[in-house]
């Protein structure tokens, strides 16, 4: 806990390094950021929904607290938190762009 100390001095330590992509990366539980925008069913120890990424009836999209990672059985995408929000930002944008 000790690293993570803010200095009470300069107002804000700077540690802006591969630290903090862990850091972001821990705070933020994949579970709890994909369930944001995709209705997820806990079957075991992995959450199943319907991909945002492609169109299907039935979810094929998965994803793993333990690992902190998200797959698509039916489209093949996947990655880790950060590339869920980038990934669909980039979806959201394009439809958006075009409507
Ligand atoms: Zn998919």
């Amino acid at each position: 806990m000790g690293s993570l100390l803010i200095d009470q001095e300069g107002g804000r330590s700077m540690r802006y390094s591969d630290d903090i992509i862990e850091e972001v990366r821990m705070k933020n539980d994949i579970v709890d950021v994909v369930s944001q925008y995709v209705k997820l069913n806990k079957r075991g120890s992995t959450y199943f929904g319907l991909c945002p990424f492609h169109n299907e009836k039935t979810p094929s999209f998965s994803v793993t607290p333990a690992k902190q990672m998200y797959y698509c059985f039916g489209c093949g995408a996947g990655g880790n938190v950060f590339n869920f929000v980038i990934t669909l930002k980039m979806l959201l944008d394009l439809i958006f762009a075009h409507s």
